[in-house]
């Protein structure tokens, strides 16, 4: 280890757990039973891998939570934070200023992006860019003489982030159980999630019929009545569930015969993680409000925004008028240097280019063959992100009842086995960093394996085989 002190050193794990349950709401998290069993404390990191306060090595496969995509402990986004911090800590962009790294980012985004983005509205978070979409998209049609056209239209089991917006438009039920959402103004139509609703179609057709979906509310609605579409080119939290191929040029279409604004949520599916730099690019779209977050720096640091398209920017500019929303920390200089350096790295070091064209096809080469064991029914994955459907029987694509969490189990073992992969319901997923070699690939898939006979074993035990 490196000077700095290693606090994780002064209390035992033991002491770690009480303190934290003691005084530490984590999100996402039933408190009680928490409790009762106490945190894994993560004390550091390197390349793919974590330790724990017990000095467990742990492969990554979710990237923390999608976002450490050049992997842990990069020295040139340390040093650009370290710098930065020395040169300038804080200022803001309200009083008609601005920061270097804040108007250096602007510039690369712009670089990087689709040729329809040319300006960025920041944010600190996924979520509030979501906030900053629906705002945004409501001040846009009011600039355009269309007041009335306010309903934004999402997808149900959609991951949209944790704020009142972000969790309205997402499709999480669970969520909108508590707190009375969705706020109004924002509707749902279902998933193309075809292993489960397009049983006994192909794909493309499937694909088709659930962008009608999209069409059918328009109508329902009127298509004066409505502002935009938005939707994760991949959906991430709800499963890494692929599209059909057919799905989002369709979406496509529609939106451009009503004329609605088209919002793609890339804070998974930026910079790189299917493959190309924008998750629409792989999915064949043309969006003109784009939400990032997460992979922008790494996750080092927290920072987001939103992608302004020029349908939207030049009506926004030209007409003048100030636009009544913004975030103390929208453009803060050492989230903008560290995702400088985050981008400037994933160029220099081809990343992009290497998921793409050499550890994507790698990974979904391996991954498929895992749909051959007994408890996988369907094994998907772009670039790096993938998912393992866990079923009963593979025939009938029958779920286990979800009151057993299978998932649940699986992850379990998992954990115990020095892997991270996430569960949602029952699909096991993926999004290891993009920095993951071929050699790390073939570790974390047997790593999977051995994690599946476990679970396979413990099912058997239990007499749910
Ligand atoms: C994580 C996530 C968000 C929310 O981002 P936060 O930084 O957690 O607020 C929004 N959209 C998608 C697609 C996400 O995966």
């Amino acid at each position: 280890m490196n000077a700095v002190s290693d606090t994780s050193a002064t209390r035992t794990t033991a002491e770690w757990q009480a303190a934290d349950s003691a005084h530490y709401l984590h999100p996402f998290t039933d408190f009680k039973s928490l409790a009762s069993k106490g945190s894994r404390v993560i004390t550091r990191a390197d390349n793919i891998y974590l330790w724990d306060s017990e000095g467990e090595k742990i492969l990554d496969a979710m990237s923390g939570l999608w976002c450490v995509n050049v992997g842990y402990g990069q020295q040139a986004l340390i040093d650009a934070a370290t710098a930065q911090l020395k040169q300038l800590p804080f200022y803001n962009s309200f009083f008609q200023t601005a920061t270097p790294p804040a108007i250096e980012l602007a510039e690369l985004l712009a670089e990087v992006t689709p040729p329809q983005f040319k300006h960025v509205f920041f944010s600190g978070s996924g979520s509030e860019g979501n906030d900053t979409v629906v705002r945004m998209v409501r001040r846009y049609w009011d600039l355009m003489g269309q007041p009335e056209r306010s309903v934004i239209i999402s997808r149900h089991n959609a991951y949209h982030g944790s704020t009142m917006a972000g969790a309205s438009l997402g499709g999480m039920s669970y969520m909108h159980a508590q707190g009375g959402l969705p706020i109004p103004g924002i509707v749902h139509i279902q998933q193309p999630f075809w292993y489960v609703h397009g049983h006994g179609k192909s794909r493309d057709e499937f694909g088709l019929e659930a962008a009608g979906w999209l069409e059918a509310k328009i109508l329902e609605l009127g298509a004066d009545k409505v502002a935009a579409f938005i939707g994760e080119p991949v959906q991430g939290a709800g499963g890494v569930i692929v599209p059909p191929a057919t799905y989002w040029p369709e979406i496509q279409r529609i939106c451009d015969q009503y004329g609605i604004l088209l919002v793609s949520d890339e804070v998974i599916c930026g910079f790189g993680r299917t493959g190309n730099w924008w998750g629409c690019e792989t999915m064949g779209f043309r969006p003109d409000l784009m939400t990032f977050a997460k992979g922008v720096t790494s996750g080092y640091i927290p920072l987001g925004g939103v992608m302004v398209g020029n349908r939207i920017a030049r009506v926004m500019i030209d007409q003048g008028g100030e636009f009544e929303h913004g975030y103390t920390y929208s453009g803060h200089p050492v989230a903008c240097a560290v995702a400088l350096a985050n981008i400037r790295l994933i160029q220099r070091e081809g990343l992009v280019d290497k998921v793409r064209n050499d550890t994507g096809p790698y990974l979904a080469e391996h991954f498929k063959a895992l749909a051959e064991h007994p408890l996988i029914g369907e094994a998907q994955s772009i670039g790096l992100m993938g998912a393992l459907q866990i079923v009963k029987d593979k025939a009938t694509h029958e779920c286990f009842d979800s009151a057993l969490e299978v998932g649940m189990i699986c992850r379990g073992h998992c954990f115990a086995n020095g892997l991270i992969m996430r569960a949602v319901g029952d699909r096991m997923i993926i999004a290891p960093p993009l920095v993951i070699t071929r050699q790390q690939i073939d570790e974390m898939v047997g790593l999977i394996r051995f994690c599946l006979d476990a679970t396979l074993r413990d099912l058997q035990q239990r007499g749910l085989t």
